[in-house]
C-alpha cells in the first residue's frame, strides 16, 4: 500500500431562500448557497480531494447537475457514494484537511459539529478531519460576500500499481 494525496476546490454563490449547509451542518444565516444539490461547498471540495487521491474524475463527472435525481440531495450522501467509489479501488481514507473561505457568517462555532458529521460519513475520527475557516480580508468575490469557497486535501492508502 502506498499513500496518495488529492486536492479539491469548490465555490458556490450566495442566494436567498435556501439553508446554509457546510460540512453537513446547517448554519444560521440570512443567505444559503445556490446549487443543484444542497450546495455544501465544503463537502464538494472534500469529495473532489478524495476522488483525486484515487485518480478518479471530479464530482461533476460522477454527480452531474443534469441528473434530476440529485436535485437538492444532501452532499453527505454524495460523500457516502464517493467512499463506495474509493473502496472499489481498494483504497482506505487516512485523513482530510480543509479550509472554508467565507467573509460571513461566522463558521468557527460550528467546526466541531462538522468534523463529527463528516467523520461519520468518511469513517474517520474527528481528529483525522481538519476543518479550518478564514476570511478573505474583504478582497475579491469572497470579500464582497458573493459566495463561499472551500479547499480540501485527502490522503488515502491504496495498493501500489
Ligand atoms: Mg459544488
Amino acid at each position: 500500500m502506498i499513500p496518495l494525496t488529492g486536492i479539491g476546490y469548490d465555490v458556490h454563490r450566495f442566494c436567498a431562500g435556501r439553508p446554509l449547509v457546510l460540512g453537513g451542518v446547517e448554519i444560521p444565516s440570512e443567505m444559503g448557497l445556490d446549487g443543484h444539490s444542497d450546495a455544501d461547498v465544503l463537502c464538494h471540495a472534500i469529495a473532489d480531494a478524495v476522488l483525486g487521491a484515487v485518480g478518479e474524475k471530479d464530482i461533476g463527472h460522477h454527480f452531474p447537475n443534469t441528473d434530476a435525481s440529485l436535485r437538492g440531495i444532501s452532499s453527505l450522501e454524495l460523500l457516502r457514494r464517493v467512499m463506495v467509489i474509493i473502496k472499489s479501488h481498494g483504497a482506505r481514507l487516512l485523513n482530510i484537511d480543509s479550509s472554508l473561505i467565507a467573509e460571513a457568517p461566522k463558521v468557527g462555532p460550528h467546526v466541531e459539529a462538522m468534523r463529527v458529521r463528516l467523520g461519520e460519513v468518511l469513517g474517520l475520527p474527528p481528529a483525522r478531519i481538519g476543518v479550518k475557516a478564514t476570511t478573505n480580508e474583504s478582497m475579491g468575490f469572497v470579500g464582497r460576500k458573493e459566495g463561499i469557497a472551500a479547499l480540501a486535501v485527502a490522503t488515502v492508502l491504496i495498493p501500489d500499481a
